[in-house]
């Protein structure tokens, strides 16, 4: 590497992200060696403090600084991680959500950027003549040298390999018979760059007679996953998975074939007619992309309207002017049809971003995007940094999610909000679809900021499904019990059944009971760690914290009295699980929760299955609600509708509405009709009353007077502020050194608080808050630098204070 002067013409300095919580960018200077490679968007390894970070350039300069600066040690790329588009997206993100930029750049990065190291152990000149001068290596010591003989070995594998090796290693290390040295694991996986080879099954009846478990599992596989798949991607869930696929390639169970230019989109079989109103939209959004302009479009239609396929005819369209496309999800596990229906229609030219990849995954995806392979990307809210050129569209499905808003860790963005921003910058035509569109995005339409595109119809004039709410308060006055399951739902759960068709069962509550109290003294059994109760959990036999994961045994007595009363109170999925197996023993059930999709998988697996017929009843939370079009369901019923009514939160009326919305059209999506029974305490609750009518409409009118009531989005732009310590003395030394600095607010801002948060304490951690409510966002943005100034100058740790715009959660 070139000491000495940089020739002309190249830069001398360059300008770093780095992941440190500071909102600036660090200089460096430019080796020679190294001045023609670096270039913007190139991630490079520099000395920070004592450290070595890596970081992402964003500029290269000649103006020397006045102060002394250190020269970069590595370049990490030779075609530049991100895109200068996405450099400027980057200082966007960085500025509106207020977060460092080197945090940022991290966050658009595809693998961990973090560097790794690992310990190399080589034999010295004196440790050879040691090994050299005995005739057989006899001990540890001995045989640790012998094993170096040939090359230097890792530290991890010289102690699996030997046992106690790590005392002898260091003894001869003091005795200068091997030296240790810090190496950078360069093994970058986005580097590779050979032609990928795509494996897909062809013809059930070419499948060997036995095949090995590695070729069934292959097999398998490709059967659960149609389309195209990159062999070296899967060969990172079964190491043999390239042995595997040529053998079958061999015997003509799979092809096997490397891409080197980009396969033709084939047509599949049939292709619906598309609805007049699908034919608008579609029509609509080609204007866009055929113009190269930037426009943002509300597809508005209610669930079964058919807007996915306006979504895929859409990028069609896009691809065969040669540009690119983008597709958002809330959360691909929870849509696996989607996906393959993304394989079947644009085979070779689509990528895959999500959390579920592993970092070889993702960067094989990720360097395939950036080399103009993958022209289509289908991605959770990370897939809006995905390095597409010439991006012609972007869709955000099923808008109003909450998934769309990442929480942790900073930068706390809106995947839905940065898409419209990218798209801006791209001039893409950017298309947000949903049946319950947020007040906000539905109130950007009305106001002409988006283009409205409704389809208000389902396909082929299904009718939406009938709903019906169940009062449980006169259920409970002529019954005189408290049941899970009203008359209601136990007949039409009945009807259904002996019908043969299916019913979905919404409860949105995991665990068996939600807190578990004396009945003698009163006293709940709370979190160690965090101010809630604790939620039972029957199959796995202890009560668990939904916040930090804590967990214990069940209690047989009182901790505080003594007492054995205890006592199970409120419902969850399980229970709902346990009652409907008790009341229906001739039914198929299965549960969809957080509980039962920890394992890799077991989502598509359940839900596959339900789709096949396999269950009659399929019981979950949330997640059973989205997206999910399974003909056969004609039952839907809603155990308890108010759940999340009550909670501290501005959307909590918005969010119960879409979820009853969502789940509500899951049902009758078929030749047969849909009914949905709600069960609820609050049947006149507006969120509960319009969404039983199939009312957005009016749902959103009666919403808006109350947001602009109470100075809510759409009418200001919010903030929260969180301040945390373990010591609580400490946090409120910090919130109110916050206040006094913060205060007065300039005009035009309310700033709300401090306050203990809805939860106060969580993960040990105590929690005070403010609310910014504001009529102009630069004022928010100006307010939360300052509060950040303040901590950087007092030198508060870095996870003391939490900015967070537009936040979704208050908890
Ligand atoms: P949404 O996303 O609006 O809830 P989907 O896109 O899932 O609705 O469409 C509902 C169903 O209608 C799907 O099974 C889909 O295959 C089918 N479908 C979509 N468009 C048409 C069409 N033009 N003709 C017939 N069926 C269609
Ligand atoms: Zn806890």
């Amino acid at each position: 590497m070139g000491e000495g002067p940089v020739p002309e013409g190249l830069p001398a300095y360059c300008d770093a992200a780095v992941p440190v919580p500071v909102d600036q960018a660090f200089t460096y200077s430019l080796p020679r060696g190294l001045a023609a490679k670096v270039r913007p968007g190139c991630r490079v390894v520099v000395p920070f403090g004592h450290r070595t970070l890596s970081g992402v350039v964003l500029r290269t300069h000649h103006d020397t600084p006045d102060f002394e600066v250190r020269p970069i040690s590595r370049v990490l790329d030779e075609v530049p991680s991100l895109t200068t588009e996405l450099l400027r997206l980057a200082h966007w993100v960085a500025g509106y959500y207020s977060t460092p930029i080197g945090e940022v750049a991290k966050a658009m990065l595809p693998a961990n950027n973090q560097l790794r190291y690992k310990k190399v152990v080589s034999l010295t000149r004196r440790g050879r003549r040691e090994l050299d001068s005995v005739m057989m290596p006899v001990g540890i010591a001995m045989e640790v040298l012998a094993s170096l003989s040939k090359r230097a070995l890792t530290w991890t594998y010289l102690l699996q390999k030997h046992r106690g090796a790590a005392k002898a290693l260091r003894q001869m290390q003091a005795l200068g018979l091997v030296t240790v040295e810090k190496k950078l694991v360069s093994a970058d996986p986005t580097n590779s760059r050979s032609a990928l080879l795509m494996v897909e099954a062809s013809g059930a009846g070419l499948a060997p007679e036995k095949p090995s478990a590695g070729e069934r599992w292959l097999l398998d596989y490709l059967a659960r996953h149609p389309g195209r798949h990159d062999v070296r991607a899967l060969a990172v869930e079964r190491s043999d998975a390239v042995r595997m696929a040529r053998r079958l390639a061999k015997c003509g169970a799979v092809s096997l074939e490397a891409v080197v230019e980009l396969g033709r989109v084939e047509r599949e079989q049939d292709r619906f007619q598309l609805t007049q109103s699908q034919q608008t939209a579609l029509d609509a959004i080609d204007r866009i992309v055929s113009a190269v302009r930037f426009k943002t479009l509300l597809l508005h239609g209610v669930t079964g309207s058919g807007k996915t396929e306006v979504y895929l005819r859409a990028i069609e369209r896009v691809l065969e002017r040669g540009r690119s496309a983008l597709y958002m999800v809330p959360e691909i596990a929870l849509t696996p049809a989607l996906a393959s229906q993304f394989f079947t229609r644009f085979q070779g030219r689509t990528a895959l971003l999500h959390s579920g990849l592993s970092p070889t995954q993702r960067a094989e995806q990720w360097r395939a995007i950036r080399s103009g392979q993958a022209k289509v990307v289908l991605g959770t809210r990370s897939a809006v940094f995905a390095p597409l050129s010439d991006l012609g569209l972007v869709v955000v499905d099923e808008e109003h999610d909450g998934s769309y808003k990442q929480s942790e860790p900073a930068p706390r963005y809106n995947g839905r909000d940065v898409a419209i921003v990218r798209a801006r910058s791209a001039k893409a035509a950017v298309v947000i679809g949903s049946a319950t569109p947020g007040l906000e995005t539905r109130w950007n339409a009305e106001t002409g900021k988006y283009e409205l595109l409704t389809m208000p119809h389902r396909i082929n004039q299904r009718p939406l499904p009938k709903v019906d709410k169940v009062d449980m308060r006169r259920e409970f006055s002529e019954t005189g019990q408290v049941r899970l399951f009203s008359r209601a739902i136990v007949k039409a759960v009945q009807q259904c059944l002996a019908r043969r068709e299916q019913a979905i069962i919404l409860l949105n509550r995991r665990g068996y009971s939600t807190h578990v109290l004396c009945r003698s003294c009163g006293e709940r059994v709370e979190c160690e760690n965090c101010s809630v109760t604790l939620t039972y959990h029957k199959r796995e036999k202890h009560l668990q914290c939904h916040y930090c994961d804590y967990s214990r045994p069940i209690p047989r007595r009182c901790d505080a009295c003594g007492k054995q009363y205890m006592h199970f109170h409120g419902s969850g999925s399980e229970k709902v699980e346990d009652e409907l197996r008790r009341c229906f023993p001739e039914a198929s059930i299965a549960r969809l929760d957080r509980d039962t999709v920890k394992a890799k998988d077991a989502f598509e697996t359940i839900l596959s299955a339900f789709r096949a017929g396999d269950y009659n009843l399929l019981v979950g939370t949330q997640m059973i609600a989205k997206g999910h079009d399974i003909p056969n369901v004609t039952l839907v019923c809603v155990i308890d509708a108010d759940v999340g009514l009550g909670l501290p939160d501005f959307r909590a009326a918005e969010r119960t509405f879409q979820l009853l919305t969502q789940v509500a059209g899951r049902a009758g999506r078929g030749e047969k009709p849909g009914r949905v029974l709600m069960q609820t305490m609050n049947p006149d609750h507006y969120a509960i009353d319009l969404a039983a009518g199939h009312d957005y409409d009016a749902f959103y009118r009666r919403e808006l007077n109350f947001r602009k009531a109470l100075w809510y989005p759409p009418f200001t732009s919010v903030a929260t502020i969180l301040v945390r310590s373990s010591d609580l003395s400490r946090a409120m030394a910090m919130t109110s050194a916050l206040d006094q600095h913060l205060r007065p607010p300039p005009k035009g801002l309310r700033l709300i608080g401090p306050a203990s948060a809805p939860v106060v304490k969580v993960r040990t951690e105590y929690r005070f808050q403010f609310l910014i409510k504001a009529l102009d966002r630069r004022a928010v943005g100006q307010l939360l630098g300052q509060a950040r100034g303040l901590a950087l100058q007092q030198e508060w740790p870095p996870t003391a204070l939490t900015v967070d715009v537009d936040p979704t959660d208050f908890l």
